[in-house]
């Protein structure tokens, strides 16, 4: 069998769901194949004020907010007797000042239901196994639930499968990441014990091992470890719920919170999360989201680079589709660059402690915490932002003269 669109979008999780709004918003024939049936687990749980702009953009706000999740106006990170919270209503960068803290099986199928209801084409339970470009135009074979296969002919096609990495994996895009091999093991927990005001908070337990704790307005948490491979492997070899248990009494914060209560499911082992590409766009298609690149949970930014790959990704490719010339290297690819890198410096700073150093130093400073602020929020292409412009260096000499004055 054969379908005609415009635009093929492979996934439905975020970055798919704001790409093919956008497209449709703006008369484009739309399809989605998303692998799975929703509600589905993923992980990704905490979001950043940035993603809220394409929230907006995309028309997918007003579903999402009658979802009451809870509400995210900052957070918080403990080193033993010492907090440091993020308050993002005092952001350098003008924007979005708060977001929120999701399961995201309920918060990715409130999304495909309003792309859904939107009227867009999107086939749950069909899988992409194949692609063949002639130039700029596509076809995609897809595979249902039932193992009839289809062909799906289109003029572009954005892939947004996250992990699934359809076309990295289709046209031998994958490249390793350079950052160190760092995993995780997280769950949910009903979580009996949480005080009142209680905020997301991240636990560290050494420089390179913390523990994350986000509330949800369910009445679970979900608590998760991430550490270096080697340290996380080190927990267990043999049961995830063993590792998670004992990482968690190693929190002198959180052991008697958790310690005791039972796990909602399995503990789900990530290991060696990170990726990479070769490049992000080719004839006829570009990669968003983790189909591209995952730095790191320690700042939450992946579903906002997914939802502003997304976005950005599927207004290039209105334009292309209006027959204009669109030079994705400079306005899709560089774009991108420029807040993956900025992210990528603070995910390496934290881990060689640099990072903990700014964060932790008393007496504050709030010209400095207000930019650190910013980027936390994902405001990343703020060049007016020295701790965006200079990311490369201003933490790292930061740090130093914070550590030589304490000698
Ligand atoms: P996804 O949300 O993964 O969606 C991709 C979809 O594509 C899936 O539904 C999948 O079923 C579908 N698919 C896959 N293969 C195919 C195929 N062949 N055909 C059709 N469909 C397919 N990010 C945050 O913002 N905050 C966090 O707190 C956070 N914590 C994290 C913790 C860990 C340990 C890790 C590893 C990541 C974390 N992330 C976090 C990152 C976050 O999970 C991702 O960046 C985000 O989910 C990416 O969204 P996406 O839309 O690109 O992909």
């Amino acid at each position: 069998m054969n379908e005609f669109v415009d635009v093929l979008v492979i996934g439905a999780g975020p970055s798919g769901c704001v790409s093919s709004c956008y497209l449709h918003n703006n008369g484009i024939k739309v399809k989605v194949v998303e692998k799975t049936k929703f509600p589905r687990l993923v992980v990704g749980e905490s979001l950043i004020p940035r993603v809220m702009d394409h929230f907006e953009e995309a028309g997918l706000l007003d579903a999402l907010q009658q979802m009451n999740f809870e509400k995210k106006s900052g957070a918080r990170f403990i080193r033993g007797k010492e907090v440091c919270t993020f308050d993002f209503s005092q952001n350098y960068t003008k924007g979005w000042t708060w977001t929120w803290q999701v399961p995201r099986a309920d918060f990715d199928q409130a999304m495909a239901k309003e792309v859904v209801r939107k009227g867009i084409d999107l086939a749950f339970e069909t899988e992409v196994i194949a692609i063949e470009f002639n130039g700029k135009n596509s076809i995609t074979t897809v595979k249902d639930k039932n193992g009839n296969l289809k062909k799906i002919h289109a003029k572009f096609v954005i892939d947004s499968s996250g992990y699934g990495r359809v076309l990295p994996r289709l046209l031998n895009l994958d490249s390793p990441s350079g950052l160190a091999p760092h995993s995780a093991i997280f769950t949910h927990i009903k979580d009996v014990n949480r005080p009142k005001n209680d905020i997301i908070s991240f636990d560290i337990i050494q420089t390179e091992v913390w523990l994350w704790v986000i509330q949800f307005s369910n009445g679970n948490s979900s608590v998760g470890i991430v550490g270096s491979t080697e340290f996380i492997n080190s927990l267990s070899t043999t049961s995830t719920t063993e590792a998670l248990r004992k990482a968690i009494l190693m929190s002198n914060h959180y052991k008697d919170r958790f310690g005791t209560l039972d796990f909602l499911f399995k503990p789900i082992k990530l290991e060696n999360y990170s990726r990479t590409v070769k490049k992000m766009y080719g004839d006829g298609f570009a990669l968003t989201g983790n189909s591209t690149e995952f730095l790191d949970p320690v700042f939450s930014s992946g579903v906002a680079f997914a939802t502003e790959s997304g976005m950005l990704a599927a207004k290039l490719a209105l334009k292309e589709l209006s027959g204009e010339t669109v030079d994705w290297e400079n306005d899709y690819s560089h774009y991108m660059q420029q807040g993956i890198e900025t992210f990528r410096t603070y995910v390496e700073e934290w881990y060689t402690g640099n990072l903990q150093t700014l964060f932790f130093h008393q007496p504050e400073n709030p010209e400095v915490k207000k930019k650190i602020c910013s980027v936390l929020a994902g405001y990343v292409w703020d060049k007016s932002n020295p701790f965006v412009k200079k990311h490369k260096n201003i933490i790292k000499n930061m740090a130093h003269m914070l550590n030589m004055d304490k000698k």
